[in-house]
């Protein structure tokens, strides 16, 4: 998927991100991180909006779902907030707690106009006069700021008043970019979930009806807007992570590809054809063995397998990855970023998490595995975040997907095991760019 309606850069299918520290200024400009204000002006980057809900019904027609995760259609959630009562905000939610995922920090690194003009647009289909760039990362915050600075003031025969927009930093843990606690830290506090409801469009920042609505989510948004012909192709793409210490050249891969789209063909796209194993949704969608490969990446298909999108981050297991060993570093990672703050997800995930590492050690004393799956099927929905879900997906899915290697940690036999694996999540970070 390329061209000018692409996130990524034109003429080309895909960025490979080298492992390693690339750092700013190795962007698809070269001139390190921002957009050129000139180039997305041509493109027709901050056009007019004179009818906002005509753009509404063409993100509806088009049928754009979020990227934050959940696959809402994302003109259901504008119209809540925009029929909601009292005048409301708007909020770009460019923080991804998915440790395996690059995508939101390379928008708002490279692409901060496409962004903020969505955001714009997003403002302007609910009637919000204020709205916020909620991030945590230097480079992203930097170029937000420029582009801030340098957009233009107010389209010309703009009939709606352009929204006074801000940036709010927020700490990078995995629960800081869920909805409810971009509220709480947008109004000062610390980004921790809060229980529901209310929901953000009901009641979010100052009580007021509130879009927090992801970063790519906008992009796509403003994309539609500047290029109405294309606005089924855009509202079918999908920005997707892949990571996997097989993959080409040592990389990791942003690529932009549409909806339905096999896994086989993206594990080739990106060096991870010999892949006998993927962990889906950053760690929200589980592991998948068995049948992976012709899995569609899109939430309908997915769910339909067990499955879940999630932000699109895909991290591959090679011969000689041990799923015992992926499961237990993707417990342990989610247990230590539990906000400790509902009892059932401070003991149920930390027991997961603890249960599991003895599994994976081979302990068999008080049934471990039978504890595993029924916590795990206890979890799910009754924390203030999903943060519990996935750990338990997790659980689930390598139970049930992976019997044979769960015995041979029972039986001590483990052939992949006999090097310790990271326990704080480092295999699934990768670098942006
Ligand atoms: S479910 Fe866990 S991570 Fe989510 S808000 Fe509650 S304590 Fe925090």
């Amino acid at each position: 998927m390329t061209g000018v309606f692409s996130l990524l850069p034109e003429g080309r299918p895909g960025l490979l991100l080298p492992h390693g520290e690339a750092g700013p200024g190795t962007g698809p400009s070269g001139a390190g991180p921002g957009e050129d204000l000139g180039r997305y002006l041509a493109r027709g980057g901050y056009a007019p909006l004179p009818d906002p809900d005509a753009l509404l019904d063409r993100v509806a027609v088009a049928g754009l779902r979020g990227r934050g995760g959940a696959g809402f259609p994302a003109a259901v959630k504008l119209r809540a907030v925009r029929d909601a009562p009292g005048r409301c905000v708007v909020v770009a939610n460019g923080e991804e707690g998915e440790p395996g995922s690059v995508k939101d920090r390379w928008l708002l690194r490279y692409r901060p106009h496409l962004v903020l003009d969505g955001l714009r647009l997003a403002a302007a289909m609910t009637g919000a006069a204020r709205g916020w760039v909620y991030l945590s990362d230097d480079h992203a915050e930097r170029a937000v700021r420029r582009a801030l600075a340098e957009r233009p003031a107010e389209p010309a025969a703009e009939p709606t008043a352009e929204p006074a927009l801000d940036v709010v930093r927020t700490e990078h843990t995995y629960v800081a970019g869920e909805e409810s606690a971009v509220v709480r830290r947008v109004d000062g506090g610390r980004a921790l979930p809060t229980a529901k409801p209310p929901r953000p469009f009901e009641s979010g920042v100052g009580g007021a009806p509130t879009l927090v609505a992801n970063v790519e989510t906008l992009a796509r948004i403003a994309l539609i807007h500047s290029r109405p012909d294309a606005a089924a192709a855009v509202a079918a793409g999908h920005l997707v992570t892949l990571s996997g210490r097989g993959g080409a050249d040592g990389a990791t891969a942003l690529l932009e590809v549409p909806a339905g789209t096999r896994l086989k063909v993206l594990a080739d796209l990106a060096g991870h054809g010999a892949a006998e194993a993927v962990l889906l949704g950053g760690m929200f969608g589980g592991l998948h063995g068995d049948g992976w490969p012709d899995l569609p990446l899109d939430h309908d298909g997915l769910r339909a397998a067990g499955a879940a999108l999630g932000c699109g981050a895909l991290h591959f297991l090679h011969p000689g990855d041990c799923p015992v060993a992926v499961a237990t570093e993707a417990a342990a990672y989610l247990a230590a970023q539990s906000a400790r703050q509902c009892g059932v997800c401070v003991s149920g995930t930390g027991a997961l998490a603890t249960t599991l590492a003895a599994v994976a050690r081979g302990a068999t004393d008080d049934d471990p595995v039978g504890k595993l799956r029924r916590w795990s099927g206890q979890l799910p929905g009754r924390g203030a975040c999903g943060l519990p879900d996935a750990a338990a997906r997790v659980v689930t899915t390598l139970l049930d997907r992976f019997p044979d290697p769960v015995d041979a940690h029972r039986d001590g036999a483990c052939p992949a095991c006999a090097r310790p694996a990271p326990e704080d999540g480092r295999r699934f970070r990768v670098p942006v760019p």
